[in-house]
């Protein structure tokens, strides 16, 4: 069986610390996979990751790499883009990360459309830093923040991001790995703020308070309630409550980069790149 993904991961690093059963593994090889598929390799590639589970990844993965603090992936990789805008920038977070304490350099990352791939690991939850629950917990979903359930309204990251700019948006799951994959490659082909969902299972810190049952069942969950998007669209409303939910692209349009606009300030300014 050809394995070449294996390639991209710093083989003395490994065992990882992630619990069994957990979807962060598959993302992360869904990640290298649309990395090889687009012909990128790791000398043009810089992966960014904040802090919490997901964020470990940036650790096993065999490119120049940044694992930052909470919340603070997003500046550090505009940071990388804005230095050498020939490196592909990606960033590793999770929805405690990115959408909680680093949700204002999200917002703003997709305002400026930034040239990053941002893949956001959804379990729903804190899991490493202590089971609380995120900005992303659906409502009436137990976390240890949350005995009876949390009352908060959770965010719809992926229209946040299109609201706030970003011009590639997209969703999938750590059940639909060929879909996630095209979803990755789809944000690494756009030049500009591309955002992916990854919703992944997490047997331990939301799986078990919520009385999930084993990963392999909290996947059956995905496979079970995702819908592809053009099915989705053509739901009656009615039928799109509960907890169905859509997988695909939601948005794809042009829109100047960052590093473009930027340069365009040096050329102004009579500046050049050394
Ligand atoms: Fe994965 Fe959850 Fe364990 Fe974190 S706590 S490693 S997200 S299963």
């Amino acid at each position: 069986m050809e394995r070449s993904f294996e390639a991209y991961f710093r083989q003395n690093r490994l065992p990882h610390l992630w619990c069994p059963g957990c979807g962060n593994g598959i993302v992360m090889k869904a990640i290298v996979q649309a990395i090889e598929k687009e012909g990128l390799t790791q000398d043009n590639t810089v992966i960014v990751s904040g802090i919490g589970c997901s964020s470990r990844a940036s650790g096993y993965m065999d490119f120049d790499t940044l694992h930052t603090a909470h919340g603070r992936a997003i500046p550090f990789a505009t940071g990388v883009k804005l230095a050498n805008p020939e490196l592909n920038v990606v960033v590793i977070t999770g929805d405690g990360d990115c959408t909680a304490i680093g949700g204002n350099h999200f917002i703003h990352g997709c305002r400026r459309n930034v040239d990053l791939t941002v893949v956001l690991f959804d379990n729903n939850i804190y899991g490493m830093t202590g089971g609380q629950a995120s900005p992303m917990t659906p409502t009436g979903k137990k976390a240890t923040t949350a005995p009876y359930g949390s009352v908060d309204r959770p965010f719809n990251a992926c229209a946040l991001a299109g609201a706030a700019g970003a011009t590639y948006v997209a969703r999938s799951t750590a059940f639909h790995v060929k879909h996630l994959t095209d979803m990755i490659s789809g944000g690494l082909r756009n030049k500009g703020f591309s955002f992916i969902e990854a919703m992944v299972q997490c047997p331990t810190a939301y799986g078990r308070k919520n009385k999930m049952g084993d990963p392999a069942k909290m996947m059956a969950w995905m496979r079970d309630n995702a819908v592809m998007k053009a099915a989705w669209d053509k739901l009656p409303e009615g039928e799109k409550q509960g907890e169905k939910f859509p997988i695909g692209v939601f948005k794809q349009e042009e829109g100047v980069a960052y590093d473009v606009a930027y340069e365009k300030v040096i050329e102004i300014a009579g500046g050049a790149r050394k």
